[in-house]
């Protein structure tokens, strides 16, 4: 059976440049919903939020909002194209650093359709500090929405570093694979579209100390900050890929049986 078409977020992947006119320049639009699902998904990296985003997104059909994968596609394009500060982003990310906020929400906010469209979202990477999150609970305000509900992925340390060195990502659709847990079918061909499947350069040793330095000092705060809005669902991130999403969706379904 061949893979439903997936979505090639042109709109959120590359900003303005792709959507010059007022018509939506995604290859798939979420359908209109009266109650879509928009999600944050929170998760030390390596956590498998990316690829919990790509099957929650099959399953809600809501968009998939994965800043990283906004700085890899720019990371793509000439280096003649790109701004002074998205020059800077990429540094960086290769470092394993966060890029800064004020940089992360100039991008975002020119993305701002992609968060307020009917469909609903999944965000993934962003909000990633208390001062990101902020920035976002105004912006959905001002558009008069609400976040349905903030997943937080658990997982011990080790497996973490594990899932992250074993990370390999299709370098056309971005689906994401892992050399041990969640093999392609064919060794470093994409299952979806037959991409090159490549190891992301922060998913080496170096970088993955940085990043986990990182998470813990500035994006755990906003486990608390969300739970105290009463936002927050823990999720156990144990297991297949499958049985993570499945006990996500027990869990949301818990929260409001419409939605799902
Ligand atoms: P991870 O697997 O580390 O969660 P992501 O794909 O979400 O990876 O992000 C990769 C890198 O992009 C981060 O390490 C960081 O450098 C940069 N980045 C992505 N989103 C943000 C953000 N919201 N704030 C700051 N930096 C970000």
């Amino acid at each position: 059976m061949n893979a439903p078409l997936k979505n090639d977020r042109l709109e959120w992947l590359q900003g303005p440049a792709a959507a010059s006119d007022h018509s939506p320049k995604c290859s798939a639009v979420p359908k209109e919903r009266t109650n879509p699902w928009r999600l944050v998904l929170l998760g030390s990296p390596g956590v498998g939020k990316g690829t919990q985003a790509e099957l929650l997104t099959e399953r809600l059909g809501a968009c998939h909002l994965s800043t990283g994968d906004v700085f890899r596609a720019a990371g793509k394009t000439p280096d003649c194209d790109k701004s002074a500060a998205m020059k800077a982003a990429l540094e960086f990310m290769r470092r394993g650093e966060l890029v800064p906020d004020s940089t992360v929400w100039d991008m975002v906010r020119e993305r701002s359709r992609c968060i307020l469209n009917c469909g609903g979202f999944i965000l993934d990477g962003f909000p990633r500090t208390l001062a990101q999150a902020e920035s976002l609970r105004k912006l959905m305000e001002e558009g008069k929405l609400s976040l349905s509900a903030v997943i937080n992925y658990e997982l011990p340390v080790n497996e973490i570093v594990q899932r992250l060195s074993g990370r390999r990502t299709c370098e056309k659709c971005k689906s994401v694979f892992n050399v041990k847990e969640r093999p392609p079918k064919v060794e470093a061909v994409c299952d979806h579209c037959a991409g090159r499947l490549l190891q992301r350069e922060d998913d080496l040793p170096e970088a993955i100390t940085v990043r986990l330095e990182a998470y813990e000092r500035l994006t755990a705060p906003l486990i608390n900050f969300y739970e105290s809005l009463g936002l927050l669902m823990p999720i156990a991130a144990r297991g297949t890929p499958d049985e993570i999403l499945a006990r996500t969706l027990e869990k949301m379904n818990a929260v409001t049986a419409e939605h799902v």
